[in-house]
């Protein structure tokens, strides 16, 4: 290790199956959302194939120009595992034994019941002037070495290997700048638009204004970012964003479901307990994808009952009691208001809960017609002693896209019941 600050780092991944394109380097996303938090700046992402001087040549160059290069991968027993050969190369240094490292790596297998074969003795190699991190979750060890004035942390590939040593090995080994800080905090939104939410936020979303505002839109999601980086002591950064935080929820309070790790099961999940109520859902078009959403949080029992999954116009009625004659032909249909109301009222009674989400939809591809184009979506909410909230929405995209919206949107509509701030219009929604 070196003495100087860690004010600028760089992230290697290494190995064929993410430059072939067969793994997605998620190993980079959260090292460097890590060493944002922490107040460093990642200049580069760089991925490198199982390619000894092409991996060698990529440390040396990075090394030249960041304080603090992190890698992954390229530290199993086989011959296509070169990070050990590739440090020792940067470093023109060559490769000595780690009797510590061998005997960790043989008692891994043996706490298995199993002899450590004997290519895997090739994992207590290291160049003579590095160290060697444990591994308690599997037998590469990791490296520690610095190139000239970069210190390098290598770690193994496996993200469930990577993320404890990344904890217990380097965060207590890096020396983030002094002076000064950074914070960020996200706000997650559904049912505004992205360009909507940024008109509401307005002057906030200058780029000269500190916290940087920005938002960013994944599966209907639109999140908001808030970051602050200068002098001000952490305590004070905090309050910042606090106040910038509730600046947002002034401006979209009314779609903000969550912050930080949130999802929309985790918001619906943390009002419905809190409320002592219990859920229910009748699916049609959705599959048991709503029910699936529903119990992805942990503690889901407390809240959810279970569903009916009613994809056939039989099913509806035997199982919801939908009235046959809401389905036959010239009446409202399977994919109407009646119906998804009826749904809901049937899931409520039959269920024996507080609330009821019924969709029925067309997701597509086939199956549209002028009426009811691919993408009609009726999504009801029934609750006991409340209206009915019935609404319509015109969702697009391929037919798992829309599936997965109209889960989101039924989410949002319960949402909007439980956390009391009442019937709001969602994005995609036409009626009422
Ligand atoms: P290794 O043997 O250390 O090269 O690690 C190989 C394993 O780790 C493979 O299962 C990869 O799928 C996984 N892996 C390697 N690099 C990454 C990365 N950057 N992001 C996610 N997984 C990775
Ligand atoms: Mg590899």
């Amino acid at each position: 290790m070196t003495t100087i600050a860690h004010c600028t780092s760089a992230l290697l991944s290494v190995g064929d199956e993410l430059t072939l394109g067969h793994t997605l380097d998620t190993n980079s996303k959260w090292i460097a959302s890590a060493l944002r938090d922490l107040g460093i700046v990642t200049t580069e992402h760089v991925t490198v194939p199982d390619d000894l001087p092409a991996h060698a040549h990529a440390l040396r160059r990075l090394a030249s120009k960041v304080d603090l290069i992190i890698s992954t991968g390229g530290l199993g027993p086989t011959a296509d595992d070169l990070t050990r050969q590739a440090l020792a190369r940067a470093m023109d240094d060559r490769l000595v034994e780690d009797e510590v490292s061998l005997a960790q790596v043989r008692a891994w297998f043996t706490g298995r019941g199993r002899e450590m074969p004997a290519i895997n003795a090739v994992q207590a190699l290291r160049p003579s002037r590095a160290a060697a991190l444990q591994n308690l979750h599997g037998t590469a060890p990791g490296l520690m070495a610095a190139i000239d004035a970069c210190d390098v942390f290598c770690l193994p590939g496996p993200p469930g290997e990577a993320r404890p040593m990344w904890a217990s090995c380097v965060v207590p080994r890096l020396r983030p700048p002094q002076g000064r800080t950074v914070r960020t905090r996200v706000l997650h939104t559904f049912g505004i638009g992205e360009s909507d939410l940024a008109t509401r936020l307005g002057a906030m979303m200058e780029r000269d204004r500190s916290p940087l505002v920005g938002t960013t839109a994944s599966g209907g999601v639109v999140s908001c970012r808030l970051r602050y980086e200068g002098p001000l002591p952490p305590e004070e950064a905090d309050a910042l964003l606090d106040s910038a935080a509730r600046e947002v929820r002034a401006r979209a309070g009314e779609f903000v479901f969550g912050e930080g790790d949130a999802t929309l099961p985790d918001a619906v999940l943390g009002l419905g307990r809190t409320a002592g109520h219990t859920v229910g859902v009748v699916e049609s078009c959705t599959g048991g994808m709503l029910g699936q959403m529903l119990t992805e949080p942990a503690g889901a029992s407390a809240f959810f009952v279970g569903g009916l999954l009613t994809y056939a116009n039989a099913m509806k009625t035997a199982l919801a009691g939908v009235e046959p004659a809401l389905l036959g032909a010239g009446a409202p249909g399977a994919v109407s208001a009646a119906t998804a109301a009826s749904m809901a009222h049937g899931g409520l009674e039959r269920l024996g809960v507080d609330h009821c989400l019924a969709v029925t939809g067309i997701a597509g591809p086939g199956g549209g017609s002028a009426a009811k184009p691919v993408g009609t979506v009726w999504i009801a909410l029934a609750s006991r002693g409340r209206d009915a909230d019935v609404r319509r929405f015109r969702m697009s995209g391929a037919r798992s896209a829309i599936r997965e919206w109209a889960c989101k949107a039924a989410l949002a509509m319960l949402w909007q019941r439980l956390s009391g701030v009442g019937p709001v219009k969602l994005l995609r929604q036409d009626q009422p």
